[in-house]
């Protein structure tokens, strides 16, 4: 093996193996499977479903961020034989093989057993969840006409969404603002029902009391509904059951949004080595499996030690981790010593509908429409690639980022 003919094969193009990718241009072949034929900045989705951004903002393909030296294949990653050294794609007999791999294959939502939700419940990960959500959110108010009572309308355009942490707060919030601007447009009486449902006892958990004061501030204006100690226990096609105290209680609901938890990759799941008891793979301080000098992992499948616990699961960390992934991978092909790192918290911002935001930089926390300004900033500098942040950071600039309202079915492009 050596620098420039090692067989270097990235197994997921998001955060991790996107900027893995990246930062190895120039190293050996590098090849880049994924199962998505873009990367997605997660962080943005919500705005996307409100159409504050666009598409090709957030998701840009990949054959238009990587280098031509990069081969990108576009499938799905079914097996790892780490004896042969080589991975099996979904629809292409000949397995690729490889002098070194890196995992990056990142989460699944996690139903966590609950009945029905797997079937009727919509995720929020992807760009086509985001798609679903809306085109249900804008056929349900199609359904209300405007002379409806206001109970009834509440009834019809009543929405849950499952998961109080970041995401649950960040959704809810957007879709309750999107609502509530399209009951004006429409002329609908009343006004929507937004329920968010945490097993917890509190929202935004592993956030600092400042931030959370906000997060709560902003929950009370937007009219959204948190209840908190309540497990959902069913999910129908038009329907949910939550329970509080012992007590069941179902509702007729036109969507429910799941953002209730993670679990790794399926093919994680089904890679025999070591994990800890969540399925996460254990990796050293260099980001290599604990077995196998020539495999690395990163981002939400791996369990690294030495990063502030607020990081886990987040694309602040996979992001930190692929610059000493690409490094240590040189490293090894250049027969130098591995390094590692201590990754630290780079802030937090949390959007609160399409008006203002939540930020903590620097130790200090702010909200408002500066803070939603603040972080379309700070998410220009974290897009990959030096152009695509250009082009989205003037797009940005000269087009805005007013919201897309929710217009009669047909009306929306
Ligand atoms: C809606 C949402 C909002 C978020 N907001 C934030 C935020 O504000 N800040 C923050 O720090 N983090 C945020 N996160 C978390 C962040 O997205 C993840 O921590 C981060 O994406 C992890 O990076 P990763 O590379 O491990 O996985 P991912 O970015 O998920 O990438 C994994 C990639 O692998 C592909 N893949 C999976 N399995 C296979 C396979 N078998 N074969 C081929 N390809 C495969 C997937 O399609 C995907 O493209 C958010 C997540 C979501 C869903």
């Amino acid at each position: 093996m050596d620098d420039k003919t090692a067989r270097i094969v990235i197994v997921g193009g998001g955060f991790g193996g996107l900027f893995t990718a990246l930062e190895l241009a120039n190293t050996g072949n590098v090849t880049l499977i994924s199962d998505e034929d873009h990367f997605l900045f997660t962080p943005m989705l919500y705005e996307y479903l409100s159409g504050e951004v666009e598409e090709w903002h957030i998701a840009p393909g990949q054959k238009e961020l990587l280098d031509d030296q990069v081969e990108f294949i576009r499938d799905e990653v079914v097996s790892v034989d780490l004896g042969q050294q080589r991975v099996s794609l979904k629809s292409r007999s000949a397995p690729v093989s490889y002098d070194i791999l890196v995992l990056g294959a990142g989460g699944v939502s996690n139903f966590a057993g609950v009945e029905g939700a797997a079937a009727h419940a919509i995720p929020f990960r992807k760009i086509a969840d985001a798609d679903l959500l809306r085109r249900r959110m804008g056929s349900a108010l199609d359904q209300v006409p405007p002379d409806l009572p206001p109970q009834d309308t509440k009834r019809a355009l009543t929405f849950a969404v499952v998961g109080a942490g970041a995401s649950g707060v960040e959704l809810s919030t957007k879709m309750a603002d999107l609502l509530r601007d399209a009951f004006k447009r429409r002329a609908l009486r009343g006004e929507p029902r937004i329920l968010v449902i945490e097993m917890g006892d509190q929202v935004v958990p592993g956030m600092g009391a400042e931030i959370r004061e906000l997060v709560e501030e902003a929950l009370l204006q937007s009219h959204v509904e948190v209840h908190t100690l309540t497990r959902v226990v069913r999910v129908g096609e038009q329907t949910l059951t939550f329970e509080h105290e012992g007590r069941q209680t179902e509702i007729e609901v036109a969507a429910v949004a799941w953002t209730g938890g993670v679990r790794v990759s399926p093919l994680i799941e089904s890679l025999e080595v070591e994990k800890t008891n969540r399925g996460l793979l254990v990796v050293r301080p260099t980001l290599q499996l604990a077995a196998h000098d020539n495999v690395f992992a990163l981002g939400d499948i791996a369990f690294f030690e030495d990063a502030s616990p607020t990081l886990a699961g987040t694309a602040q960390l996979a992001l930190q981790q692929a610059g000493l992934l690409a490094k240590n991978i040189e490293a090894l092909l250049n027969g130098r010593e591995l390094q590692t790192k201590h990754f630290a918290e780079l802030g937090e911002a949390v959007s609160l509908g399409t008006e203002r935001a939540a930020v903590l930089a620097g130790g200090k926390v702010f909200g408002g429409p500066l803070a939603r300004q603040a972080r379309f900033a700070l998410y220009t500098s974290r897009l990959p690639t030096w152009h695509h942040r250009l082009r989205v950071g003037a797009s940005w600039f000269f087009e805005g980022t007013a919201p897309r309202p929710l217009l009669p079915l047909g009306m929306e492009r």
